[in-house]
C-alpha cells in the first residue's frame, strides 16, 4: 500500500462534510506549518525566505506561514492590498509585469519595502512617481531589477513554465538594467534606493538545476554592482521549486538546495540572497473534497462524474496532468435503486461541466468506485481554486475548512 495522500485530520474531514458541504477545500495548516518548518530549517538563516502569494493567497494560509517567513512576494496591487491587509506589518516585494501607475502609487503610499522593477519604463516611472509622492524622512522603497540573465544550456530543460533566458515580458537585458541602474544610483532619486537585483527564471526544477539558476543571478549581480561601482547587496533568486504531481510522496530536495546557497553565499560576502517559493511551499496542504455524483461505462471504459469539476480545481486541466486522489468509501446509498459503481479498477473522474475538458484524474487507480463514494484531490493547496474559471456554469461554489495551524516556531527563532 502507499502511503495515504491524506493527513489524519483531513480523512476526519472528508468523513464527516455532509453531502451539503461538497465539494470543499480542506486545508491542513498544521501540516502547512511543519512543512515551511522543514524548509525553513533546510535553508542557511542567511537566506530570506519569502512566500509567493500568488500560489494560494487565502487569508489563513498567509497567517498560517507568517512566522516562518521572511516576508511575502506580491504581483499585483491587489495583492499587495490583500496581503498587507492579511499579515499586516510583514515586508512585502512588489514584483510583475505591467505595472500601472496607480498600482505603484499605491505601493508607495502603502511603504511597501521593496519592489522588482521590471523594465527601465518602469524604473522611470517609480522615479517621477516617488518624486511627487516622497515623505522626508521615511525609510526609501528599495529597488531590485528584475533582470533575465542568460544561463548555461539545458538549466532551464525540462521546467514546467519559463520566465526567463528567452524573449518573455519578464525582466531586463543586461543593457537595459545597466541603464535602469544609472538613474537610481544618481542622487536625484529621493524615496527610492538601489537595492540589488532579482529574477525568477523558471517554475518546477529540481535542486540541481535550481541552484545553477541562483549562481547565474549572482554572476550578473555582481557584474552590474561591479560596472556601476554601486553594492547591489540583495539579490532575489525566486522560486520555481518542482513538485512532482506523478510522484506526490517526493519533495524538492531543499536539505541539497539549501546547502548549494549556502555555497553560494560564501563565494559572495556579505549578499543577502532570497527565495520566494510558491508552489512548494502551499500545495500539499490543500484537498479538494467531494463526491461521486455517478459512475458509467462509456465505450468501454469507467467514468466517474463528481460534484465540482475543473471549474473549483483548475490545475489538472491547466497543466494537464491527472491529480493525484484517494478514495474514501462511503457505505450508505439512500436510493431503492442499484448504485452505480465501476466494472475495473480504473476510473476516469470529470467534473460537472459540459466540456470534455472538465478531467480531474484519469486512471485513478478505484477499483468497485460507487456513487456517494467521496473522492479526495491532493496537492490541491497552490495554484488550484484562485486560478479556476469558478463562474463558469455557474454551479454553486465549494466551502473552505482551514483545520489547525497553531504550530509555533522553536524560541531560537529562525
Ligand atoms: C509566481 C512567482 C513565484 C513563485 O513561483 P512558484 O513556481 O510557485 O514557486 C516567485 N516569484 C515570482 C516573481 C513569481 O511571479
Amino acid at each position: 500500500m502507499p502511503p495515504s495522500l491524506l493527513t489524519p485530520a483531513v480523512r476526519v474531514e472528508a468523513q464527516t462534510l455532509t453531502t451539503g458541504e461538497l465539494p470543499c477545500y480542506v486545508h491542513d495548516l498544521t501540516a502547512l506549518q511543519r512543512h515551511a518548518a522543514t524548509v525553513r530549517a533546510a535553508l542557511p538563516r542567511t537566506v530570506e525566505l519569502y512566500y509567493a502569494a500568488k500560489a494560494n493567497p487565502e487569508r489563513e494560509v498567509l497567517a498560517a506561514l507568517a512566522p516562518w517567513t521572511d516576508g511575502f512576494e506580491v504581483s499585483s496591487g491587489g495583492e499587495l492590498a490583500h496581503v498587507r491587509a492579511a499579515v499586516p506589518g510583514h515586508p512585502l516585494a512588489f514584483s510583475g509585469p505591467g505595472k500601472t501607475a496607480d498600482e505603484l502609487v499605491a505601493a508607495l503610499a502603502a511603504g511597501v519595502e521593496r519592489v522588482h522593477a521590471e523594465s527601465l519604463h518602469e524604473v522611470r516611472m517609480l522615479r517621477a512617481l516617488a518624486a511627487r509622492t516622497h515623505v522626508p524622512g521615511r525609510a526609501p522603497t528599495r529597488v531590485l531589477l528584475r533582470i533575465n540573465p542568460a544561463v548555461p544550456d539545458g538549466t532551464l530543460a525540462g521546467s514546467a513554465l519559463t520566465m526567463g533566458g528567452r524573449p518573455t515580458p519578464f525582466g531586463m537585458g543586461a543593457e537595459e538594467a545597466s541603464e535602469a541602474l544609472r538613474l537610481l544610483a544618481g542622487d536625484d532619486c529621493p524615496g527610492l534606493e538601489p537595492a540589488g537585483v532579482h529574477a525568477h527564471l523558471a517554475s518546477g526544477l529540481p535542486a540541481g538545476a535550481l541552484l545553477r539558476v541562483a549562481e547565474a543571478i549572482v554572476v550578473a549581480a555582481a557584474e552590474l554592482s561591479r560596472r556601476h561601482r554601486t553594492a547591489l547587496p540583495e539579490v532575489g533568486v525566486g522560486g520555481g521549486m518542482a513538485v512532482d504531481y506523478t510522484r506526490p510522496g517526493d519533495r524538492f530536495d531543499w536539505t541539497a538546495y539549501g546547502t548549494g546557497l549556502d555555497a553560494l553565499a560564501r563565494r559572495h560576502p556579505g549578499l543577502r540572497l532570497r527565495v520566494e517559493p510558491g508552489r512548494a511551499l502551499t500545495a500539499y496542504c490543500g484537498w479538494y473534497v467531494t463526491e461521486v455524483l455517478d459512475v458509467k461505462r462509456s465505450h468501454g471504459e469507467d467514468v466517474a462524474v463528481v460534484r465540482g469539476g475543473t471549474h473549483h480545481l483548475r490545475t489538472p486541466a491547466a497543466k494537464g496532468h491527472d491529480q493525484p486522489a484517494e478514495v474514501v468509501p462511503v457505505e450508505s446509498w439512500p436510493h431503492p435503486w442499484p448504485r452505480p459503481a465501476a466494472a475495473d479498477g480504473r476510473v476516469t473522474v470529470t467534473g460537472q461541466l459540459c466540456t470534455p475538458k472538465d478531467v480531474l484524474a484519469r486512471g485513478l487507480a478505484a477499483p468497485g468506485l460507487r456513487a456517494g463514494d467521496r473522492v479526495v484531490f491532493a496537492l490541491a493547496g497552490a495554484y488550484a481554486w484562485n486560478i479556476s474559471h469558478r463562474d463558469f456554469l455557474m454551479h454553486p461554489p465549494p466551502g473552505f475548512r482551514f483545520l489547525g495551524g497553531s504550530e509555533t516556531p522553536p524560541a531560537t527563532g529562525c
